[in-house]
Parts: structure tokens; sequence; C-alpha cells
């Protein structure tokens, strides 16, 4: 093969990587029309509020459902429901569903591409690194501890819940800043803000700030669905690091970090055969003494 045609090769979307963008972009679009359904006049517009159908609401109205018998205002049992289809996602394949699924992750890679082609990227070639300046990367030390916000802010969600009015999100949600089109001048703020730290920062939101992703973070450690890299293979040329949209430092050694969001963008940007694969991981029976 020639340098040119291998350039043309990897230019090419890959089907793992196109399946997940269509999936991505089916669960913008459902939202958007959830959102929509639910500004419209008539009938469309009744049965349940937008809150109702978010798995995050689940976790916000678990401690008043258990301790005072009632959901908060805005969700009902429907967002128990979603939680635990999220969560019987999460017990097989880890954060998958952030990065196959959660509308707001798919916006955030898309905007991370806009800002690739705004900031200097001509075009993108899989497994190189962009020459473009942005999104670019929070330096390694405040990256680190700023991962950490996501978990504080989850035991602070959690700890408000317990006397609650509303789901303590509700007033600052970017997912009804975006897709709610019930807007006031706080979910302006948060809109605004989540789409300019989104083209600064890919998957800022995710990285920083989500409490759901930390919620499913755990999953990570014990799913059994899981990347698998073969140290004998790999030559560690650090290809897969660059398309990682969490930016996990040795992303082909890392899989099972509890910010990997099962994304697979390391397995298709592998160029070495069978070097990364996905794998079940079989609980195996002791043997008979
Ligand atoms: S971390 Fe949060 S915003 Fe990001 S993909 Fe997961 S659930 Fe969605
Ligand atoms: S380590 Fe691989 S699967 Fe995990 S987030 Fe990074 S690219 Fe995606
Ligand atoms: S897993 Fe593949 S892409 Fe990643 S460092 Fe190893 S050889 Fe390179």
């Amino acid at each position: 093969m020639t340098a040119r045609t291998k350039t043309k090769a990897q230019k090419k979307p890959t089907p793992l990587m196109t399946i997940r963008h269509r999936i991505q972009a089916f669960a913008v679009l459902a939202t958007f029309l959830l959102g929509l359904r639910h500004v419209l006049p008539g009938k469309a517009s009744t049965g349940g509020s937008f809150d109702a159908f978010c798995p995050f609401g689940g976790i916000e109205t678990l401690l008043p459902y258990l301790f005072r018998g009632e959901t908060l205002k805005t969700t009902n049992l429907l967002n128990f429901a979603i939680l635990f289809g999220v969560l019987g996602v999460s017990l097989v394949a880890g954060r998958a569903f952030c990065g196959w699924l959660c509308p707001l992750g798919a916006l955030q890679e898309k905007l991370a591409r806009l800002a690739r082609k705004l900031s200097g990227e001509k075009r993108h070639i899989r497994g190189k690194k962009s020459a473009a300046r942005f999104p670019m990367r929070l330096p390694k030390r405040v990256d680190k501890w700023a991962r950490y916000i996501k978990y504080l802010l989850l035991g602070i969600i959690l700890w408000v819940s317990v006397t609650a009015v509303y789901p303590p999100l509700h007033f600052l949600c970017p997912v009804r800043a975006v897709f709610s089109f019930q807007m006031t001048g706080l979910l302006w703020s948060v809109l605004i803000t989540f789409v300019v730290t989104s083209l600064l920062v890919e998957r800022f939101w995710c990285k920083y700030l989500c409490p759901l992703g930390a919620a499913l973070a755990i999953f990570n450690k014990i799913a059994p669905l899981r990347l698998r890299v073969d140290d004998h293979k790999c030559v560690d040329c650090g290809r897969c690091d660059v398309e990682c949209p969490m930016d996990i430092a040795d992303a082909h050694a890392n899989s099972r970090d509890l910010e990997c969001i099962q994304c697979l963008e390391c397995l298709e940007t592998c160029a070495l055969k069978d070097t990364v694969t996905l794998e079940m991981i079989t609980i195996q029976a002791p043997h008979d003494a």
C-alpha cells in the first residue's frame, strides 16, 4: 500500500464509529423532540415533565422517595425506570451510556469537532495529533484535581436532595438549557457556559462537572464487557491517546479508568490488528478440589 492510499484509508470514517455517531445523533434528535413535545400546544405537551425522562432525575429523587415517600417536583417514577435502564447498560458495559447514548456527550463531541475546524484543522486524520489550537487540554495538575469536582457535586446534590422540593440540578441543568425550550436567565447562562467550555476543552462537562458521569464511573471497575490491550503487540505509538475524547493518559492501558466512557475510539484507532479488543470477562467457577 502506498503512503497516499494509506492516508486515504485513515481519513475514511470507520464503521464502528459511524454506528456510534448515528446512535448519538438519534439520541440528540430524540431529546430534541422530547423537549419540543413539552412546549407544543395541545395533548402532545401533556404526560409528564421534561425532567421525568432524565436518568439523573432518578438519582436526585431517590433519597426523598426513600425517606419521605414522595418524589421531587417535576420528577416521578418514570425517572427510576429510565435510571434502571441506564444502570443496566452500565452493569454490562461500564460508562457506555456516556460514550454512545448521552445527548449531551454527543453535542460536546460535535462542538469539539467544530472547535478543531475553526482553529486550524484542515482535515482530521485518525490517530494524528491535530494542528488545531482548540479544544485544548488543561494543565495536568489542574486537570487531575478538577476531575474530582463532579464527585463532590454528586455528593452535594444527594445531600441537598433529602430536603429539596425541586431536583437540585433542575434550575442549572445543561440538558434543560439545550433541549427544554423553557429558558430562564439562569439557563441561558448555563447554555452559553456549556457551549464555550465545550469549544475550549473537549467534553468539559463530562470530565469535570457531570454528576451522572460520576455516579456511573464505578461501573467501569465491575462491568464484564471491557477493552483489553495486548501488551505484546502494542508498540506504544500513542495514536489511541490522540483520539480519546476523555484525554485519558495512556488510553490503551487504562480502559478500566473511571474516566473511560467506553466510546471505543481507541479500538478503532489502533492500526495493529487484534491489539485492542473488546471482550466479555466471565466469572470462572472454582475448580473442584
Ligand atoms: S458524563 Fe454526563 S454529560 Fe457526559 S456523557 Fe456521561 S452522562 Fe452525559
Ligand atoms: S480509553 Fe478508549 S474507550 Fe475509553 S474513553 Fe478513551 S478512547 Fe474511549
Ligand atoms: S494500543 Fe495501538 S494505538 Fe494504542 S499505543 Fe498501542 S499500538 Fe498504538
